[in-house]
């Protein structure tokens, strides 16, 4: 269906032109005519499929640009989806010039009350800084007509829901509440509702959950050996660019160190580090700086890089939902992708219980052997050969190269070139992962639902925040993110991390943080 046949006014049909968009996404075209006559929405879709300028567009028909108040909250689980629905927002509505805040732990408050100041039209905000706001009295949300909790079952899940709730109170009761997500748990679904007004439940594709753009593979490890068969896997596939999931903070630094040490272009992100650099880091990876994107679930939830083309979850997810959203950053907007999980056996049940919830089988995988990666990194070397060919600039003195070709022939010298491309010393780089403790066994699998409340907030919004914020009892509530495990269980670093490593690598081991 065209945009132009679901009421949207000329300004925002430009802007959307202007986008590249086409043909509205189903979910688009079933929400965008009931978000705009008022009702409140649980927008249910895969991921990758458009769910920002579903209730994006509506929302940027509904502002009134004469009115300075804030007309539209959206509140977003991570620091990195706030600022991208900014932007998207912000290029959305820019003909209309609608005017489109961004407030995010970890950034300057200053300039963020600033922007507040001169009127936003819309804000995009993570929990925590949007309850400094209200308790600083820097932001009045009396006026908001439209409230969106994007990857809503993430924000009302235990982490957050206490927030949320805070911010409930600060937005009229009677406004349009609009729930967007990939996944819609039923026990996630009757607490939103809650704060609803006879929502209508919008699913797409109720079938399979995960988009059918992602291959899925598993393949079947013992610990001592997953690290290996990762580099492997990486020297087979070459990926362009890929997002690697590690379970703690830990393993990210760790596996960031071992990859590099094998000569693959990763960078990490998690949230010990300081925004900026996680910033940063992203911002390398959108522009193909770094090819490889090591994290922890702290990009699992909305983060659309184009050109994602392999996701690998080096640790399984904990929970169905996560893994989900996690190979959810490739096979996007009509693209395709493969997803590559790891899997020790005590973890199979885990792996029953994820394809429980897609309800598709993930194919199996088998290790690659190590000529099989030697053979992947070959042709690579062998096409940088061609690029040095081509392109190094033919400056060389003639005696000396007279020399060389007298003391060598041809396939010595390619030989020789096709090995120094392929640095194939690098593939054997000694390197040996922490060991990471196992998710706990499954007695009979309960459907991957999250038990007992072990996950707490996610990466802490109010971690790096500068200061004189509201703390209340929040810094008593103890912050029991999986992705904080990095924190304690590593006794036997020491041990493992060592045996036979150069001095080099030894000095990895060190638990970074970056605050
Ligand atoms: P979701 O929130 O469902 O995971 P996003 O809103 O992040 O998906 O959109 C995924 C990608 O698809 C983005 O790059 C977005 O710009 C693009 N996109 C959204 N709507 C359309 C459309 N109608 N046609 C083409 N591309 C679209
Ligand atoms: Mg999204």
């Amino acid at each position: 269906m065209k945009f132009s046949e679901l009421g949207l006014t000329q300004d925002l049909l430009t802007a959307i032109e202007k986008h590249g968009y086409v043909e509205a996404t189903p979910i688009q075209e079933k929400t965008i005519p009931l978000t705009m006559a008022g009702k409140d929405v649980i927008g249910q879709a895969q991921t990758g499929t458009g769910k920002t300028a579903a209730f994006g567009l509506p929302i940027l028909e509904m502002i009134d640009n004469d009115n300075k108040d804030v007309q539209a909250l959206v509140v977003s689980p991570t620091r990195e989806l706030a600022i991208q629905t900014q932007e998207e927002l912000f290029k959305l509505g820019r003909d209309k010039h609608v005017r489109v805040q961004a407030v995010f732990g970890g950034a300057d408050i200053r300039r963020q009350i600033n922007g507040l100041n001169h009127g936003a039209h819309i804000v995009v905000g993570t929990p925590g800084r949007l309850i400094d706001h209200i308790r600083r009295g820097t932001i009045n949300l009396s006026h908001v007509k439209t409230l969106v909790l994007d990857e809503a079952d993430e924000m009302l899940n235990m982490g957050f829901l206490e927030d949320i709730e805070s911010i409930l109170k600060a937005v009229p009761d009677e406004r349009q509440t609009l729930l967007f997500s990939a996944t819609m748990p039923a026990a996630i679904k009757r607490i939103g509702v809650q704060f609803m007004t006879n929502p209508e439940h919008i699913q797409i594709a109720a079938k399979e959950l995960t988009t059918d753009l992602v291959d899925q593979y598993y393949v079947r490890v013992r610990d001592f050996e997953k690290f290996d068969v990762l580099t492997r896997i990486l020297d087979v596939q070459q990926p362009q660019l890929a997002i690697m999931f590690g379970r703690t903070k830990r393993r990210v630094d760790e596996l960031t160190r071992g990859l590099e040490l094998r000569g693959f272009n990763a960078a990490g992100i998690h949230g010990d580090l300081t925004q900026q650099k996680r910033t940063q880091v992203l911002k390398q990876f959108k522009n193909g700086e770094i090819r490889i994107l090591v994290a922890t679930d702290v990009a699992a939830r909305g983060l659309d890089v184009s050109g994602v083309d392999y996701v690998y979850n080096f640790d399984i997810p904990q929970d169905s939902e996560s893994y989900v959203h996690r190979i959810g950053r490739t096979g996007r907007a009509g693209a395709h992708g493969t997803s590559v999980t790891f899997i020790s056996n005590a973890e199979m049940d885990y792996l029953k219980d994820i394809e429980k919830l897609t309800k598709k089988r993930m194919q199996p995988l088998k290790p690659y052997t190590h000529e099989e990666a030697l053979a992947g990194r070959m042709s690579v070397a062998a096409a940088s050969v061609d690029a040095i060919v081509k392109t190094t600039a033919n400056v060389a003195d003639s005696e000396l190269v007279d020399q060389l070709a007298e003391k060598y022939d041809a396939r010595e010298l390619a030989a020789a070139l096709l090995g120094s491309a392929a640095n194939v010393e690098e593939m054997d780089a000694e390197f040996k992962l922490s060991h990471e403790r196992p998710l706990p066994h499954k007695h009979g699998g309960n459907g991957g639902r999250r038990g007992g409340g072990n996950r707490g907030r996610r990466d802490g919004d109010r971690r790096h925040g500068n200061g004189g914020g509201y703390r209340g009892n929040r810094g008593q509530r103890e912050r029991r993110s999986y992705d904080r495990g990095s924190r304690t269980g590593s006794g036997d670093r020491s041990q493992r991390g060592h045996s036979g490593a150069p001095r080099r690598q030894s000095r990895n081991f060190v638990i970074k943080n970056n605050d």
